[in-house]
């Protein structure tokens, strides 16, 4: 069995199986699942909202090259800079020489799943240089030295009471102390040190190709004090955050905080055109935008595949799959995990295929993600698409297509049909026990088959 799949099927059976993490899932899952019910009342006609966001998207993707162009000119004209970077390495090493040239000994950090794909905070640690996570989340997560579980909740699966225990560990405040004391308690932590960061690092939700901006959303402002207190701002965005016009957040600002967290609208939403301009008093004095591609740019050359890069990225059909939700997110070993995580995980240059390619066949394909999805992703049918691919580039295993074979031959071969049905057993157990897994009855094959029963005039 290959690794990747053998870690993946040890994780999430530890995961399903554990009676705790069903409770807090649920709960918060539970909570999610009613706000996202309110939220959605904003809508006048909600099926339309999607179809619109979905149209916005395929017009981006087939106009991307000129729209990117068109983000750099604006962009660039107040003074930012664009880097292209083809890889994660390519980033790594620009970020590198701005670290170089500023000197810089402290990185602050806003939510930025980007930054997982490319894992910044290890290259950074290694080069010496101290970050800091600033959403409370990923504070946490960074305390427990863990990655983040969810793309929009990343301490998803800690209970307050796990996080009291683990400050308490961790920096000695009360063991019984409450969310406003813990929160206040980072708050406290964190504040000081946005001001002594030389560098504040942050992802973008949106970028506009009119205006040349970054759109950021967030709900606890530590994102607006990465970008303006430390005096470089890097903003390292997938290609695929593009949208034409500033006029199309008010499509997708409101369907991105309903679908990730219920809200009408996020607290923060800031757009970012550019360093300080002159006569103004708050910003950075140097914005970089890296638009990373790893891997986008196979994925919009492949109009089976297109499609995946529509995401904005808002949990939701993580939230609604009922194989996330029983494995949680840390058994991907993606920082993308769920249905959409499943669909790009293998394109996107994490590694090779094939160490993905199993998490196309970790869904029940009911639907529930393409259903749930703001942009009207046709998530289950890439899941789809990823099956054929795989099957098509043949990186099955061997002993995979030796049991589909075998089923073959025998479903089209009448005499093997209507063996005894002790042979079918036996056979049976032989090779599909281990896959079946001891806590589902195994069954069992009846004494004849149907069409001998239909012969004798039994059925
Ligand atoms: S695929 Fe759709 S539902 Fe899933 S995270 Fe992206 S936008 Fe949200």
């Amino acid at each position: 069995m290959k690794k990747p799949l053998k870690t993946f099927l040890e994780k999430s059976e530890e995961k399903a199986f554990s009676a705790e993490h069903r409770k807090r899932i649920n709960f918060n899952m539970g909570k999610y699942h009613v706000k996202v019910k309110e939220g959605k009342k904003q809508f006048e006609d909600l099926e339309k909202a999607r179809k619109v966001a979905n149209n916005i998207k395929a017009y981006t993707m087939q106009n991307l090259p000129y729209l990117l162009e068109e983000f750099e000119k604006h962009f660039t004209s107040r003074g930012g800079k664009v880097i292209w970077a083809e890889s994660s390495e390519d980033a790594l090493m620009e970020i590198d020489k701005i670290i170089n040239a500023k000197k810089a000994k402290l990185i602050v950090k806003s939510k930025s799943m980007i930054t997982e794909e490319i894992k910044l905070n290890p290259f950074l640690k290694n080069q010496g240089v101290e970050v800091l996570e600033t959403d409370l989340g990923e504070f946490i997560v960074q305390v427990k030295g863990e990655p983040p579980y969810h793309i929009v909740t990343p301490a998803m699966h800690l209970s307050k009471e796990d996080i009291a225990e683990l400050f308490h560990k961790e920096f000695g405040t009360s063991s019984d102390a409450t969310a406003e004391e813990l929160t206040a308690y980072v708050r406290k932590v964190l504040r000081g040190r946005f001001t002594e960061a030389d560098i504040g690092i942050t992802g973008g939700n949106f970028l506009l190709a009119d205006s040349g901006s970054v759109v950021l959303v967030e709900n606890e402002g530590n994102a607006r004090l990465t970008t303006t207190l430390p005096k470089t701002h890097i903003a390292i965005v997938g290609i695929e955050k593009m949208i034409p016009s500033i006029e199309h957040l008010s499509i997708f600002l409101p369907l991105l905080s309903t679908y990730g967290t219920g809200q009408r609208l996020t607290v923060y939403n800031t757009i970012l055109s550019g360093p300080r301009q002159a006569g103004e008093t708050d910003g950075p004095e140097d914005m970089y935008v890296i638009l990373l591609d790893n891997g986008r740019s196979d994925l919009l050359a492949d109009e089976h595949m297109r499609e995946s890069l529509y995401c904005i990225r808002c949990g939701s059909c993580l939230n609604n799959c009922p194989v996330y939700q029983n494995i949680g997110g840390h058994s991907y070993d993606s920082p993308y995990s769920g249905p959409i995580g499943s669909i790009v995980s293998p394109h996107l240059h994490l590694g090779k295929f094939e160490d993905f390619s199993h998490l196309s066949h970790a869904s029940t394909l009911c639907g529930s993600c393409s259903e749930n999805c703001p942009v009207n992703i046709n998530l289950h049918q890439l899941l789809l698409n990823n099956r054929i691919y795989e099957e098509s580039e043949n990186l099955r295993s061997g002993t995979e297509k030796l049991i589909w074979s075998s089923w073959k031959k025998a479903m089209l071969n009448r005499k093997l049909m209507n063996v005894p049905s002790f042979s079918k057993n036996i056979l049976a157990k032989l090779f599909l026990t281990k896959a079946w897994g001891e806590r589902r009855i195994f069954p069992k094959f009846p004494g004849k088959s149907f069409n001998q029963l239909w012969k004798k005039g039994k059925v």
